[in-house]
C-alpha cells in the first residue's frame, strides 16, 4: 500500500501538475503530463514557458506592445498598460 501512494506522490502529482499548466497554456497536456511524470522538470519548464496566442481565462494579449501576460494581471508587465477589465466575465 506504501509503495502505491509512493509512486502516486512521484509520478502522478507531477503529471496532474504538468496537464494542468500545459492544459491552460494551450499544450498538449498527455505530452506534458508524461513529460512531467518521467521528468519533473518540465513542470518548471512549462511555468516560465508563455502561451504564444491568447488562452481565454489564463492568458491574454496586452493591446498596447503585444506581448502575453497574465489574465489575472491588470496591468501589462512589459509596457505598463492598464488592461481592461471588460473581457473578464
Ligand atoms: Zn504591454
Amino acid at each position: 500500500m506504501n509503495e502505491i501512494i509512493f509512486i502516486l506522490l512521484v509520478f502522478a502529482l507531477p503529471a496532474a501538475i504538468g496537464f494542468k499548466m500545459a492544459l491552460s497554456r494551450g499544450k498538449n497536456p498527455l505530452l506534458w503530463g508524461f513529460l512531467s511524470a518521467v521528468f519533473p522538470f518540465f513542470i518548471i519548464v512549462l511555468y516560465f514557458d508563455k502561451p504564444k496566442h491568447e488562452i481565454t481565462g489564463h492568458f491574454r494579449k496586452c493591446a498596447k506592445c503585444g506581448e502575453i501576460i497574465r489574465w489575472k494581471d491588470s496591468k501589462c508587465k512589459y509596457c505598463g498598460f492598464v488592461v481592461l477589465d471588460s473581457k473578464i466575465i
